[in-house]
């Protein structure tokens, strides 16, 4: 596929994998994705299967990421994760405000955005994940809503800091649920969050920021979905889970 922006597709595991099950998955994604150069490849284990993921796949093409991290570097923070931890087990990504955290632990744009920081400041890169519920968009909210998230998560970033981050755009009702964006919509939403980017940075700042699409990404729609001008990748959930599914997804969009 031919884009403007390298593609970068990024598997949440959410709260899934043992060790094991997590050895058993990267195994075979080596298998699978051993020559794939086209994509930045990143899989996103549960905290405590970084260490071993990170030791199998070390001399791969596939990058490890964390789903969340500590805004705050040491001390007492009882069950936090703090960015030198990520790094000692060569973390490269973290996933910031996920719409599970945004709705079960309640993280703010601007708890986001201090996220945000910390993590630019361990020099890792953050996938900060946006997106409407379907009442928002139900109530033509859609554009206000992400507008309002991308200022306020990202508030603070200096324009070099926005050239490492990464944005998924997700959609909240198709998260889980089988529902996937149309291409028209997931073009749409990109785009308007191109232009937030612009305004709020510049243009060559937004130029250069993959925005990834998330929600029941799957191998039977994510080539169609990628195809998009403003679509630089995918954040898959459920279909990162198996060997199969994410690999297929990763083939076939180059
Ligand atoms: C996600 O949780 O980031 C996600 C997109 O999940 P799923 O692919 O399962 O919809």
């Amino acid at each position: 596929m031919n884009k403007e922006r390298k593609l970068i597709i990024a598997g949440n595991w959410k709260m899934n994998k043992t060790v094991a099950e997590a050895l058993d998955l990267v195994r075979g994604l080596k298998i699978e994705l051993g020559n794939v150069k086209e994509v930045d490849i990143v899989v996103c284990p549960p905290f405590t299967a970084l260490g071993e993921v990170s030791k199998a796949i070390l001399d791969s093409n596939i990058r490890l990421g964390a789903q969340n991290m500590s805004e705050n570097n040491v001390g007492a923070f009882t069950g936090e994760i703090a960015a030198v931890m990520l790094k000692e087990f060569s973390v490269r990504y973290v996933i910031l405000g996920h719409s599970e955290r945004r709705q079960y632990q309640k993280e703010s744009d601007a708890l986001i955005a201090k996220k945000a920081l910390a993590v630019h400041a361990a020099a890792l890169k953050p996938i900060v994940c946006i997106g409407e519920t379907l009442e928002q968009r139900e109530k033509n909210q859609t554009q206000q809503v992400l507008e309002t998230q991308v200022h306020g998560s990202l508030a603070g970033l200096s324009k070099e800091q926005m050239s490492e981050t990464i944005l998924a755009y997700e959609p909240v009702w198709a998260i889980g649920t089988g529902k996937t964006a149309t291409t028209a919509q997931a073009q749409e939403a990109h785009a308007f969050i191109r232009g937030v980017l612009v305004k709020m940075f510049d243009d060559t700042v937004a130029r250069k920021v993959r925005i990834q699409y998330g929600g029941s990404v799957k191998p039977s729609n994510a080539r169609e979905l990628m195809s998009q001008a403003d679509v630089d990748g995918a954040l898959v959930g459920g279909a990162s889970l198996e060997v199969r599914s994410f690999s297929d997804i990763i083939k076939g969009s180059i």
